[in-house]
């Protein structure tokens, strides 16, 4: 997961909770609880005073939307994904706790210490700022602008924050066999770039509270006031130069906007004020001769930045991403007014998390495949896997039947579609091999250190990558992530284990639940593919073209259509002065043609599965036709509550649609739905006119 390019493409936003902000020190160390298990078929989550051809979200979803508000430590509630995650949340923790107080393996003692430093809160507050004591000394020892690399080089060997940009080793675009060295922009601390640069008033409220946040943090970490509130200037200056020279997400989106093969004589001659090789040795990085700048204009915009910032401008920029970085691990004053601002101003989250969850998300974080493997052991039935293998064959197939079928594209280009889906690897579960923790070293009475260490390990397990030929078996998920995901350049579709249970699989139940659940997000998986981002993309995996120019130009003005439709949607409303937010279709747009296609080639699919038991899409479970039942077990993953400020912030930051419209908008786009549910053609879920791209 090293990529600038968006990549992988998720199934929703990780760490959909923006509550990834920070654990709490606080209040918030209440018990864990065992959490509430989720039916795959929910008849009383359904509002059945509404019409399902005029709003069928609120028609599956109505009543489980009113009767679950957000819980106060979260910015949204699903109840699918929520849910799920909470109780593979539990499980884990139950696992980490266990092994903090008697570990059986040394694997156990790894991750049980790792969990165990990271709940000592009071040898927190006890240490208080000093952890951190040695990279603000070598902050405050810069001497000039020019030794910023250097000094960025040291901070990052001993895994501290270090800003300014992202650099990894990844996949070639154009050779996805081969592995290189890849650079691209950073440096924010807001969630996007518009932050910084929108005029509009709410915009201007937060940008005003954000200065006001930094000053207090510099306040905390030992500064006087007005000190303090001149840092908290230089640090806006900075980031907004830096929000300025910023690629649009949107942009970014696009591949060919973000690979650009330097060789590093050029890129340095590009960026003459920051000596790259010092940087590079410092971090141990192998050689390498060339390189992708992922936005070469961030980096022009970078050196005339170092050449006219004065060098304080620049120990206030480190400082305080020094602070911020750590702010989840120091003392409660600081814990609070981290939270105070990004999560409840920026998310409208209304308590901090439980100790208990961000330490056992933490610890998944460092040592995911660590945990992960005992994790599988008890949660994971080899039974499972061999289903999985079944459903993905039928969604395969499914694909391309309707590739075969679609009205709009040429015969070659069927031909190479067809030959890019059979080249599809499957990765179901967990890693077949496990990676290997034994370099890094846990203290059980050290948190900062840990939590540097895991960095250092984590970054050295990708640099060593470089020059070596792409590992196909890598998973960029921990197995109890309720996730999935595409990657363009491996071309494979990834289920960790976490996903595939109740209420996305579960086999106690009719296959039309299970595919409307499990199998669209399948299908999902499978569709992205051929979306916006991956038809770009052959199959081994390189940015080459497959389509003829004639059928890119069709399925440009497919995609088109798409952009139109979602972006008229509305992720929050218009009040109190403060303007409405609508969806950016063209930054979903990926995921929303996943959402379309996944949810047709499922049904497909359904259609055979039925046709080979003998049964029927109009046959009747419980009042409810297997087609009825396949289309409300698709709604019912999307269930959720958010608060409005989140609704907001993912507007301008998810690829994902909320799931409002994951729904609605999929179902107006699929004919087979209205007639399910015998709607009158105009209707606004069954429309005369609508988007198909697959
Ligand atoms: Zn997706």
């Amino acid at each position: 997961m090293n990529c600038f390019r968006l990549l992988p493409i998720l199934l929703l936003a990780a760490g959909t909770a923006m509550a990834q902000t920070p654990a709490a020190a606080s209040a918030a160390n209440s018990l864990p609880t065992p959490p509430p298990e989720t039916k795959s078929f929910d008849l009383s989550a359904m509002d059945k005073t509404a019409d399902p051809c005029t709003d069928f979200y609120q028609y599956a979803c109505g009543n489980w939307i009113k009767n679950n508000p957000i819980p106060a430590d979260q910015t949204r509630w699903a109840r699918s994904f929520s849910l799920l995650q909470e109780r593979n949340r539990y499980l884990l923790w139950q696992q980490l706790d266990a092994a903090a107080k008697t570990p059986k393996t040394p694997l156990e003692k790894k991750y049980g210490d790792f969990y165990a430093a990271c709940m000592n809160t009071p040898l927190v507050e006890e240490k208080g700022i000093k952890p951190l004591q040695p990279a603000l000394k070598q902050i405050g020892d810069l001497k000039d602008s020019r030794s910023l690399a250097p000094l960025i080089g040291a901070l990052a060997a001993e895994g501290n924050t270090a800003p300014l940009f992202r650099f990894a080793i990844g996949p070639d675009d154009k050779d996805s066999s081969k592995e290189i060295a890849e650079i691209a922009q950073s440096g924010l601390s807001l969630p996007d770039r518009d932050y910084y640069l929108s005029d509009s008033k709410r915009f201007q409220d937060i940008r005003k509270q954000y200065v006001e946040h930094v000053a207090r943090m510099f306040t905390l970490a030992g500064d006087a006031p007005d000190q303090a509130q001149k840092e908290a200037e230089a640090v806006m200056k900075i980031e907004t130069a830096f929000a300025k020279a910023s690629t649009s997400r949107t942009e970014m989106r696009v591949p060919e906007n973000v690979y650009h093969i330097y060789s590093v004589a050029d890129f340095q001659k590009m960026v003459p004020d920051f000596e790259f090789e010092a940087y590079f040795k410092d971090i141990k990085v192998g050689k390498f001769e060339t390189l992708n700048v992922a936005t070469p204009n961030f980096f022009k915009a970078l050196n005339d930045l170092i050449a006219s910032e004065p060098v304080e401008g620049w120990k206030s920029y480190l400082r305080w991403h020094t602070i911020h970085g750590s702010a989840s691990n120091l003392p409660k004053a600081f814990f609070d007014e981290n939270f105070a601002f990004f999560g409840k101003t920026l998310a409208g989250q209304k308590e901090p998390t439980p100790r208990w969850k961000q330490c056992t998300a933490m610890t998944d974080g460092a040592l995911g495949e660590a945990v992960g493997q005992d994790w599988v052991k008890n949660n994971f039935p080899p039974a499972a896997k061999a289903s999985m293998d079944q459903l993905v064959a039928a969604l395969e197939k499914a694909l391309g039947d309707d590739i075969k079928d679609l009205p709009w594209m040429s015969d070659e280009t069927k031909k190479a579609a067809a030959e890019k889906l059979a080249m599809i690897r499957n990765k179901i579960g967990y890693p077949e091999k496990w990676r290997d923790y034994s370099a890094l070293t846990v203290e059980r009475d050290d948190l900062i250190g840990n939590q540097r260490r895991s960095v250092v390990f984590a970054r050295n397990w990708n640099l060593g990558k470089l020059g070596k030929p792409v590992d196909e078996k890598e998973w960029s998920m921990t197995p109890p992530t309720v996730n999935a995901y595409y990657n363009s350049s491996m071309n494979d579709i990834n289920f960790p284990a976490g996903i595939l249970q109740p209420p996305f699989f579960d086999f106690k139940i009719d296959p039309a639940v299970n595919f409307g659940g499990i199998g669209v997000v399948i299908g999902h998986e499978i569709t992205h593919g051929f979306d916006d981002h991956g038809s770009k993309y052959d199959g081994k995996g390189n940015l080459r073209e497959w389509q003829t120019a004639e059928d890119r130009k069709a399925f440009t003005e497919r995609t088109g259509c798409e952009v139109d439709e979602y972006s008229g949607f509305e992720a929050a409303p218009a009040h109190d002065g403060i303007a409405a937010q609508n969806l950016n279709g063209k930054l979903t747009l990926g995921e929303n043609t996943a959402d379309n296609g996944g949810l047709r080639i499922a049904y497909v699919a359904l259609l055979d599965t039925l046709a080979a038991q003998g049964k029927n899409i109009n046959d009747q479970i419980d009042g409810y036709t297997e087609a009825q039942r396949y289309f409300i077990g698709f709604a019912q993953v999307w269930c959720q509550n958010q608060t409005e400020e989140a609704a907001r912030q993912l507007a301008l930051t998810d690829s994902h649609s909320p799931g409002r419209w994951r729904t609605n908008g999929s179902v107006q786009n699929f004919d087979e739905f209205g007639k399910a549910f015998h709607c009158t053609k105009g209707q606004p879920m069954y429309p005369v006119k609508s988007c198909r791209v697959w």
